[in-house]
């Protein structure tokens, strides 16, 4: 039997290199290696409190840019997390075996605090709680996920772990992150500092539905400096972030020749953007056409969201029937 594969995005904006390079980029090949479910994480971006008109109209980006990636509804489970209120059963059950101090210490939550202390609240403490149920509502073990996504997967290994043993079962496998080329990718942003996302601003993301002007000119005002000042200096955090972005989107002939030319003190940053923005375009363009595409069809991303409902909550039934049961729950 094929394995499980489970991945999701959160709906709070559109797809953006960092997401296709993490996560999308191999759904195709995915989907026919693996059992797959791919959802959209709208529970999620509740902890942001999206007006209900910009809740919907970001579920259906991530869905069209989902589908224009080239996931096959067909072929695999596409669906929207809050249509499969089981996965908030689980997450329920979950949290009981959840501790406040194993919460607190993860990373992303203390990421989120500092930048937003007047909105801690419990939803963002147990996050890690509700994409362990995400994953184990499938029964998954394999995670397509960056490498800001590592220490998640870890927490979701710890309970289903906890659960199996407080159940005395071997319930749940063990979910780990996955990549084809066994590494985590981490795509740097525009800005200088740290990862390309969606809640970094606007300039520091390249979408994959932007149009080649926008792209190049977010790229052309990308943080850099002033040039290397001696032979093969080791470059600071701002440029090392674009020949990372350049060895995602280009040939390793072109960052090698730029590599070269960093390295000899001749490299000019206008013509080293003007070459990563044009590959950028290259590798969105087709998607871009297909979003424009898809976009248009309410019909069909109606009956997406409605077959991938049933297929998702059918397994997610029988996960919680199951549970339900160990737990103890029993009919009288
Ligand atoms: P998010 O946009 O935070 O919901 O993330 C959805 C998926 O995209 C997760 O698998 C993340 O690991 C991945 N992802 C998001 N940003 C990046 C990034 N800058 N580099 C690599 N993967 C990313």
């Amino acid at each position: 039997m094929k394995e499980t594969v489970v991945s999701g995005i959160r709906s709070t904006g559109k797809l953006h290199l960092g997401n296709y390079y993490g996560a999308v980029k191999n759904f195709v090949q995915m989907q026919n290696d693996y059992n797959c479910y791919f959802f959209i994480a709208d529970l999620h971006s509740l902890t942001t409190h999206p007006t209900p008109a910009d809740l919907h109209g970001n579920i259906r980006h991530v869905l069209v840019e989902y589908l224009a990636s080239g996931i096959d509804p067909e072929n695999s489970t596409i669906y929207i997390q809050s249509d499969v209120p089981e996965i908030a059963e689980l997450y329920l059950y979950l949290n009981m075996n959840a501790y406040m101090g194993e919460l607190e210490r993860s990373t992303s939550f203390k990421d989120k605090v500092r930048a937003n202390p007047d909105n801690v609240n419990a939803g963002l403490l147990t996050y890690p709680v509700l994409m362990a149920a995400d994953i184990l509502i499938h029964k998954a073990t394999k995670v397509p996920v960056g490498k800001d996504q590592e220490q998640h997967l870890e927490m979701a290994r710890t309970f289903g772990n906890r659960f199996n043993r407080l159940y005395n079962s071997e319930y749940f496998p063990e979910p780990y992150a996955f990549s084809y080329s066994d590494k985590l990718v981490k795509v740097p942003g525009l800005d200088g500092k740290g990862k390309m996302g969606k809640s970094e601003g606007e300039a520091n993301a390249v979408y994959l539905s932007d149009d080649p002007e926008t792209i190049r000119k977010k790229v052309m005002k990308a943080v850099s400096d002033g040039g290397p000042t001696e032979e093969n200096q080791p470059k600071p955090e701002p440029i090392q972030n674009l020949f990372d972005l350049m060895k995602v989107v280009s040939s390793a002939d072109t960052l090698a020749h730029f590599e070269e030319l960093y390295n000899k003190m001749q490299i000019r940053y206008g013509d080293f953007k003007k070459q990563l923005a044009e590959d950028m375009i290259i590798t969105t363009a087709p998607m871009r056409e297909r979003i424009l595409e898809i976009a248009k069809d309410d019909a069909y991303l109606r009956q997406v969201a409605k077959h991938g409902a049933l297929k998702a909550r059918e397994s997610a039934q029988k996960t919680i029937k199951e549970v339900r049961s160990l737990i103890g729950f029993k009919s009288f």
